[in-house]
């Protein structure tokens, strides 16, 4: 485990108020966010993440993270929204150029991130998706 995220419990709207910054609140629900407190909102996302979270709240590692390494989970996992997407240039082979809701993710990602249990549950739930 890398880090607990831990904040104020905000809404949509709140967190969308945020504009540019709406990236730090992490969703945990319909109308629920997280104000990420440091560490947590210093992650960063990949299409090809080194980490991702367990359990709603456990930032965890996926591989081996070398001293110095950017800490990045795929926002995606967390996102059911019908409303935030940012441009990504991450860089990764698979790089989809566009962060948006997890049920926009190619099916071999979904599916992926699923096997490894690092979504978030409200969104396995209320879609009801399987690995
Ligand atoms: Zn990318």
């Amino acid at each position: 485990m890398i880090c607990r995220f831990s904040g104020p419990m905000i809404s949509f709207a709140e967190a969308a108020s945020k504009g540019e910054k709406e990236c730090y609140p992490l969703q945990i629900d319909d109308n629920k966010y997280i104000d990420l407190d440091p560490p947590g909102c210093f992650a960063n996302h990949s299409c090809e993440p080194n980490a991702g979270i367990r359990a709603d709240l456990e930032l965890v590692a996926l591989t081996d993270i070398p001293a110095g390494t950017e800490i990045r989970y795929d926002y995606s996992t967390t996102m059911d929204e019908d409303y935030f997407t940012m441009p990504c240039r991450c860089g990764s082979e698979s790089c989809r150029g566009k962060v948006e809701d997890f049920k926009l993710l190619p099916p071999s990602a979904s599916k992926r991130y699923l096997t490894l249990g690092i979504v978030m549950s409200f969104i396995v739930r209320k879609h009801n998706v399987k690995p």
